[in-house]
């Protein structure tokens, strides 16, 4: 069998469905082919679920301070099964969610692994399917380092960490990007040991310094055991256990747990589709596209992790959105450079744009203006105020300094983030962000001193 549409879309996640429902509402016919569930990693083994065991953490600290709100609370204890039940019940009626807004007249759901047959046809559940436009956003699969004892039992990554069926009482997590230090986080709150062990200097290497020393000393405080500049060699089990060996600077040492997670970063899904059999060319982090999200081969478009890009869900939807101007011709006016980002730690981390370092590397004449969370009345009121916002403007610290980043790490900084991230969208200025009234109390004061 054959069948043609206007756009043919590979892969469900955020940037493939929500791609399709836009297509669609532009009068474009879309096949969209998923093989796995609909909402890809985001909704099923990312950030969603995450973000609901996020929240049952939250919730598990600000209870341990109750006392001091002048509630008293005795016996709070963690029920994982019905946090884990709650996480579930949020994925499904979201993903339900995308299900039906994908029932669109317009919109053709294939479910089936697709791969390419030709530069101009793909093949999904015994169908050859054509299409003027074909855009590629099949995603990123978990990295797996090469160390000896990655493929151990016990020796998992998110994907299994999100479907545990009990708490493990303690964990090693290999890496402290944003994966490692939001399952070190909750877990902390849960209840389990961890220990992280990160190969760079600082946690979050690509983070403002000043963000992530005080992130990890936040939860460093909290309990969680963070060793830097450690070089993990091996991971062996005996005694019910798992050993994990690591160098830190020439010192040979280990740390004995129940589990291991591996979270060193994730991969461009390229064994799947044969692109290179199709004459798609990829480089070691994923498919090449210029700016509109083209790859060399004019008609066929990559958007979202696969690209290799900062594997986020809203990067992936933008470059979506960026590919399906560029096939209708219309200009989307999406600044791709300005890419907001979070990390769900308690407390939260975010930011936007370049950080002081990159600053120094690229020799951008900068000028850095901090405030801190225990200055800002509403954080005060909270009982939160371990943080600190960092604005960065071009030149020496006029009103008309263009606004080039900020850096947040505090209640809400995930939410508070977006403000700056609007005024960079339009070259906003020191002054420009001086100009707008802030509501008081709120945490947005911490922009206005
Ligand atoms: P990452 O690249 O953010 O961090 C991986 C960390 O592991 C780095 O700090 C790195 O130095 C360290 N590392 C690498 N090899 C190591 C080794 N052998 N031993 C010890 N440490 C090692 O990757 P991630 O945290 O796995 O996240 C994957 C992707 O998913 C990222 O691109 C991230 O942006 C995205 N993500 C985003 C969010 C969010 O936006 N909140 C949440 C989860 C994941």
């Amino acid at each position: 069998m054959m069948s043609k549409s206007d756009i043919i879309i590979v892969g469900a996640g955020p940037g493939g469905y929500e791609t399709a429902l836009l297509a669609a509402e532009k009068g474009k016919s879309v096949t969209l082919i998923e093989s796995g569930d609909l909402g890809g990693t985001c909704l099923n083994k990312g950030c969603i679920p995450t973000k609901s065991l996020c929240r049952s953490a939250e919730i598990i600290e600000e209870l341990k301070d109750a006392a001091s709100f002048g509630v008293m609370s005795s016996g709070v204890r963690l029920d994982f099964d019905q946090a884990m039940a709650r996480k579930q019940a949020v994925v499904t009626q979201l993903r339900n969610g995308v299900e039906s807004l994908l029932s669109h007249r317009l919109i053709r759901l294939v479910r089936g692994r697709a791969s390419f047959k030709s530069a101009s046809c793909v093949t999904a559940a015994s169908e050859d399917y054509y299409a003027d436009d074909i855009i590629i956003a099949t995603g990123s699969k978990a990295f797996v380092p090469d160390i000896p004892g990655m493929r151990l039992p016990g020796v998992i990554t998110s994907d299994e960490l999100l479907s545990m069926e009990s708490l493990p009482e303690s964990i090693c997590i290999i890496g402290a990007g944003v994966v490692g230090l939001e399952f070190a986080s909750l877990l902390c709150s849960f209840g389990t040991k961890v220990t992280v062990l990160e190969f760079c200097k600082e946690v979050l290497p690509r983070f403002d310094e000043d963000i992530a020393r005080r992130l990890r000393k936040s939860l460093c405080s909290r309990g969680i055991s963070i060793v830097t500049q450690a070089e993990v060699t091996e991971v062996s089990s005996g005694d019910g256990a798992l050993q994990v060996r690591y160098a830190q600077k020439g010192r040979v040492q280990s740390v004995s747990v129940e589990k291991v997670l591996v979270a060193v970063g994730r991969k461009a899904d390229l064994d799947t589709m044969n692109f290179r059999d199709a004459g798609i060319a990829s480089g070691p982090r994923g498919i090449l596209t210029d700016s509109n999200m083209q790859t060399n081969i004019p008609h066929v478009y990559a958007i979202g992790d696969v690209t290799g890009g900062y594997m986020l869900a809203h990067e992936a939807v933008a470059q979506g959105r960026k590919a399906l101007a560029h096939i209708c011709g219309y200009e989307s006016g999406i600044r791709l450079d300005i890419m907001p980002s979070a990390v769900f730690t308690f407390p939260e981390a975010a930011s936007v744009g370049v950080t002081e370092q990159q600053c120094k590397d690229m020799g951008i004449r900068y000028h850095c203006r901090k405030s801190f969370f225990r200055a800002n009345g509403k954080a005060v009121c909270m009982g939160q105020t371990d943080g600190m916002c960092k604005i960065i403007a071009e030149g020496e610290g006029g009103a008309d300094g263009r606004i080039i980043g900020c850096h947040i790490l505090g209640p809400h900084a995930s939410d508070l983030i977006q403000e700056v991230s609007c005024l960079m969208n339009q070259e906003g200025t020191e002054g420009s962000l001086a100009s707008i009234v802030h509501p008081h109390p709120t945490l947005s004061e911490i922009f206005a001193g």
